[in-house]
């Protein structure tokens, strides 16, 4: 539990959202550890010195990032994305330069997609990523990639340069945030940009997207609070903009204080935080009372396709379904299997809830309903189901974004 603020060290957190005890979302059960995973508090508190939002309770780094199951290269709209943030950032701040002149780190890479892109584009590249399996699976595809955990250390001994720096929110899980945010000043070149991608606790705010709170996700960034956090290590955000991805991502540029004047899109977004209140305690007392609402819409909902004998599937067994299965208390008495496409979970048991995991192309046939984990991926789903809903298939989304 901690006591101090994770950003500013301040002793004035109080509990804003709470979401009870909560299994280690991220490691889908085998049968043998049915019943046998350890739930841990998942609360979420409000610093009154900085308004970092932030869990309370840190899951060892070894349980959280040792054997994480996540592919960043399953979903097709999650690999256009990564390849817009790539071009992107080659043409708005290295204009005009010869790509084989840019190096670029990625931290907590997964298995390579982002890097693939730049490598595509013409870039060096170079992956850090914790996993043992995916930093394999990166490595194999061809994406020199170190399993290690980022930090301070490693950056002295890397004793190299990079012209772009990514984290795509891993960077935000970390547990040695300062000492990260340390080795990020070390490897950025003096010219250099850091774009960091995370959650946008507005949008989720904004869009009720709370299954994206868990234990792996330690802080809950807005603009200014992550402002906080890069000052303190002698870097600023000058860019940013807003993407739909995970329910609302922002993706901000970071620069060594001082090399880069700020967009206007950047001080446009400081406004609408600012007016909007996105820093203010009462916005994640609002979030905490629809969320307790959201659950009763679900239950009725669920209770109601149960008593009219319908057969429930879920779509998609995503790590952040988990949060929503859990705080919901929803299981096998709703909902019969997960619906998934990612081969590393076939065959396990979602944690907590224990619902099972089968693959998509194993379905004998569709069920009455399906009740979608994965809501962000509404069009993409929609699109690729319309066989399905030709013949009836309800699709269920628990989580409805103002964005999408
Ligand atoms: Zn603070």
């Amino acid at each position: 539990m901690i006591s101090a603020c994770r950003v500013c060290d301040s002793n004035e957190l109080e509990l804003a959202i709470d979401l009870g005890q909560q299994p280690w979302c991220n490691h889908f059960l085998k049968e043998s550890e049915l019943g046998r995973e350890p739930f841990y508090p998942l609360r979420v508190v409000y610093c009154h010195a900085c308004s970092t939002a932030q869990l309370d309770y840190t899951v060892p780094k070894e349980v959280m990032f040792g054997d994480h199951t996540y592919l960043s290269g399953v979903t097709r709209s999650l690999s256009a994305h990564f390849r817009g943030v790539a071009e992107t950032t080659l043409a708005d701040y290295f204009a005009g330069r010869d790509a084989a002149s840019i190096s670029v780190l990625d931290i907590g890479s997964n298995d390579g997609t982002q890097l693939k892109h730049f490598q595509a584009l013409g870039c060096r590249v170079l992956g850090v990523e914790p996993s043992k399996a995916t930093a394999a699976l990166a490595n194999a595809a061809g994406v020199p990639t170190l399993q290690r955990y980022f930090n301070a250390e490693l950056a002295r001994e890397l004793d190299q340069r990079f012209q772009i720096v990514n984290a795509a929110g891993v960077f935000f899980h970390l547990e040695e945030l300062h000492s990260a945010a340390d080795g990020i000043g070390l490897v950025l070149a003096e010219d250099g940009v850091f774009v960091v991608q995370f959650l946008y606790m507005k949008s989720i705010a904004d869009n009720l997207a709370f299954d994206q709170i868990y234990h792996e996700h330690l802080l809950y960034y807005n603009l200014r609070t992550i402002e906080v956090l890069l000052n303190r290590h002698g870097m600023a955000l000058f860019d940013a903009y807003l993407s739909p991805i995970h329910g609302g991502s922002m993706i901000a540029s970071v620069a060594h204080a001082g090399r880069r004047p700020a967009s206007a899109r950047l001080e446009q977004l400081r406004r609408a935080e600012d007016d909007s209140g996105a820093n203010a305690l009462a916005t994640y007392r609002e979030l905490a009372r629809r969320m307790a609402l959201m659950k009763e819409t679900n239950l009725a909902y669920l209770r109601r396709c149960k008593d009219e004998g319908k057969v429930v599937f879920g779509m998609g067994a995503p790590v952040k379904g988990n949060t929503m299965l859990n705080y919901f208390g929803v299981g096998t008495q709703y909902i019969d299997v997960l619906v998934e496409k990612n081969p590393l979970r076939d065959g396990l048991y979602s944690p907590g809830m224990h619902i099972p995991v089968v693959m998509e192309d194993a379905l004998a046939a569709p069920p009455d309903v399906y009740y979608v984990l994965a809501w962000n991926f509404k069009r993409e789903i929609l699109a690729n189901n319309q066989h399905l809903l030709a013949r009836g298939v309800e699709f269920y989304f628990p989580v409805n974004p103002k964005e999408a």
